[in-house]
């Protein structure tokens, strides 16, 4: 029998769910079984949780930040302690392999590193005699009550994007996980229990687009951090920003590698494969195609489909298995269904990985790796996020023109080039319109001390997670030009 778990708020320091309240199943997508059940936060839930945040917001933003980070330390190590259970539990309720959830808690616990340094990170800056006698001084303040709303992808690592820097800096948080992978916050809100953070500081709302309405209307709310897909983005960047809160909201993704003839094609193979069949294309920075310059496309297609036929998948919690499931039935259908476009728009498969299934596992939600040559340009395979192990393969004559290619899409969330060039490595890094660029790297996934710097359609605002960025997001500057009589100044 497989695992279940008990889903549940966790507001003022307290467990509990909102009587009555619809749930939606937490389904294990590799084997279809149920493990959980989401309660549908309201409005009045969502109320309840404002309030209990900004009851614990003065105090808490009155700890000095040297005594706030000692709770991120102690976090720190009970997520070590806890890493193989939370590893678990992603790849129950995601379906990601167990390594790839293991190595999604490491990105989560470096954020918490990064966080411990708020006592330098938050410091302003102070100007003495900017005019005769007047000194002038910029401080950074907690904005206030937080709420990060995140996607089912990396239920472990996105939601300490934001929330170790939103707790460093004095803010007090609510955390709206994806209702598909809500379990993962659980795990890690009873470690932030038992760290023993003031009741309120830390909140975990359940629930999915009106409970995340709700908070985006919340007057109560001051900060929005938001990562899913494009259209959920743009709704929240609008939303909230019309009810006057900072947001930050990244989007989807439509990522490209360009592949130059001189580049080395087996290590380019090997770390593309990583990229696009990684997390069974389920990553905001997965490679979702290719564009090969001049003859680098023949060699590189055959070693490609010799990975894609040769992969095995399963369920993640198995160690011989190299690729997981993807979300959901309904996410394979509408996978499935985008092959076919793609095949009825000229497209050429050299592999098919639809109808795939898996002995013993009926119930999961499998696609097997798919490659798909020959995708024409605006073609729905070459513009959409498909958000599964999918990868197009499209050919032009010139680096100019590969970059003219990925600068006509609409997403700006990363591209890569891989090549032994390094006139073509600048070329590309300074022309491609894209926040996260590889050269020579499959997933340029920036270190915790990095922005995630998505563009364009990837992203909607200005600051993003991570870093330094995330400490500016989540403090407001205020500045004070003082002045003091002329004869007390004198006496020192
Ligand atoms: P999603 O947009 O469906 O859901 C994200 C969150 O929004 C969830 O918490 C969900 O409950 C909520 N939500 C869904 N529909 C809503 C609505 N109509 N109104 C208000 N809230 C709503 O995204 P997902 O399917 O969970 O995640 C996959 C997407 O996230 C992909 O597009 C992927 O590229 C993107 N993503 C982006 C990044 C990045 O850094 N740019 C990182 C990870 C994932």
């Amino acid at each position: 029998m497989g695992s279940s778990y008990e889903i549940r708020n966790f507001v003022a320091g307290e467990w509990g769910a909102p009587a009555g309240a619809d749930t939606a199943p937490v389904v294990n997508p590799a084997t279809g079984e149920v493990v959980g059940h989401t309660p549908q936060s309201d409005g009045a839930e969502v109320d309840r949780t404002v309030a209990a945040a900004a009851a614990a917001f003065p105090a808490w933003r009155g700890t000095p930040p040297g005594e706030r980070i000692q709770y991120l330390f102690k976090l720190k190590a009970l997520l070590e302690r806890e890493t193989q259970e939370i590893g678990r539990a992603i790849t129950i309720e995601n379906g990601k392999i167990l390594s790839e959830s293991l190595g999604e808690l490491v990105r989560a616990i470096e954020n918490v590193e990064v966080a411990c340094g708020i006592p330098t990170l938050m410091q302003g800056d102070v100007l003495e005699d900017v005019s005769r006698g007047i000194d002038e001084l910029m401080i950074r303040q907690p904005v206030g009550v937080c709420a990060i709303i995140c996607p089912f992808n990396f239920p472990a690592m996105i939601p300490f994007w934001f929330f170790p820097y939103a707790l460093a800096c004095g803010n007090v948080v609510i955390v709206k996980p994806a209702d598909r992978t809500p379990i993962t916050m659980q795990l890690v809100t009873r470690l932030i229990e038992e760290v023993g953070l003031p009741p309120g500081v830390f909140n975990v709302v359940n629930g999915g687009a009106d409970t995340v309405n709700a908070l985006l209307d919340h007057p109560g709310v001051h900060a929005v951090s938001f990562v899913g897909s494009t259209a959920v983005a743009e709704h929240v960047y609008a939303r909230a920003s019309a009810a006057g809160k900072r947001v930050q909201a990244q989007g989807g993704a439509k990522n490209p590698i360009v592949v130059l003839p001189d580049a080395e094609i087996d290590t380019a193979t090997q770390i593309t494969v990583d990229s696009c069949y990684g997390n069974a294309g389920q990553r905001c920075l997965a490679a979702s195609l290719a564009i090969t310059v001049g003859d680098a496309g023949g060699a590189f297609t055959e070693a490609l489909a010799a990975v894609a036929n040769d992969r095995v998948i399963g369920n993640g919690l198995d160690e011989s298995v190299e690729m997981g499931p993807v979300i959901s039935q309904a996410s394979k259908q509408r996978i499935e269904h985008l092959i076919g476009v793609g095949e009825q728009e000229g497209a050429r498969l050299v592999v098919d990985g639809r109808g795939a299934t898996v002995a013993g596992l009926e119930g999961g939600s499998f696609v097997r790796p798919t490659l798909i040559a020959d995708v024409p340009p605006g073609s729905t395979v070459a513009t959409t996020e498909i958000f599964g192990p999918v990868f197009g393969l499209m050919q032009v004559d010139t680096v100019e023109e590969a970059i003219a290619l990925v600068n006509s899409g609409r997403y700006g969330n990363m591209a890569c080039l891989f090549t032994t060039d390094g006139r073509a490595a600048r070329q590309f890094r300074y022309a491609a319109d894209v926040g996260n660029i590889g050269i020579n790297i499959g997933v340029a996934a920036p270190m915790a001390y990095f922005p995630f710097s998505g563009w364009r359609s990837s992203f909607f605002g200005v600051l993003h997670g991570q870093g330094k960025h995330a400490v500016e997001f989540f403090t407001q500057t205020k500045v004070v030009v003082e002045r003091w009589p002329a004869d007390w100044s004198r006496k020192f």
